[in-house]
């Protein structure tokens, strides 16, 4: 049971502050954030990803993600009373996403970005949380994407670009295991304990 438990405790996920974040000088306040809440970075580096990286990293072949990014960004066309068909030139879902596809990649690839593995009792949902929502002006106030950032998908679409929203972080555990994988070799990864471990995470009296 007690392999189990620690197990848990030692929860991993993958999180990337993007291009605009490195850019905007917020590579501190977000690891800050990440820190404060108690979860431990076991691994981070700062590089320039290549097209061949962005492509393996997001689930380009899987249809049903790509017709997600598209509903996400023609989602918001109607609260600002534009119509999609006329700014680009379709109103399908599918055909949309794999424009906001090949934006993300020229986006993730544009600049320095900082990939990390953040570890912590329901890590994937925690870094999630302070992520906050994939369109900014959804995002919570408190939140990463909600505290920094401000961008309209539907401005962002008809400018043919993705939307800058600063934090990449893993959805799933499976979608966490799969991105660790590939951005970091095990040995890159630490293990270490952090003052105040056995306070947040034990019986110590
Ligand atoms: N994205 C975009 N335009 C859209 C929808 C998504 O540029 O209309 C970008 C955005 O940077 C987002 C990324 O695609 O973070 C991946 O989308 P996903 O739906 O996986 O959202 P996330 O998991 O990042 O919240
Ligand atoms: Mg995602």
């Amino acid at each position: 049971m007690s392999e189990i438990i620690s197990k848990i405790k030692k929860q991993r996920t993958f999180a990337m502050i993007k291009p605009d974040g490195v850019l905007r000088g917020l590579t501190g306040e977000i690891v800050r954030r990440i820190e404060v809440c108690g979860l431990k970075i076991v691994a981070l580096k700062m590089i320039k990803a290549t097209r061949e990286q962005i492509i393996a990293h997001y689930p380009m072949s899987d249809q049903a993600w790509i017709d997600r990014l598209g509903e996400k960004g023609l989602s918001t066309f109607e609260g600002l009373k534009l119509d999609p068909k006329h700014f680009l030139g379709t109103d399908n879902k599918s055909e949309i996403g794999r424009n906001v596809a090949k934006s993300l990649i020229d986006y993730m690839t544009s600049g320095p970005v900082v990939p990390m593995v953040i570890e912590g009792i329901q890590a994937v949902d925690m870094v999630r949380k302070l992520a906050g929502h994939t369109l900014p002006f959804k995002a919570d106030m408190g939140t990463i994407r909600g505290d920094f950032s401000v961008d309209s998908p539907a401005i962002a679409n008809v400018e043919n670009r993705a939307i800058h929203n600063l934090f990449h972080a893993s959805e799933t555990l499976e979608e966490a295991v799969k991105e660790i994988t590939l951005w970091f070799k095990p040995e890159e990864i630490m293990e270490y304990n952090r003052a105040g471990d056995d306070i947040m995470y034990s019986k110590t009296y």
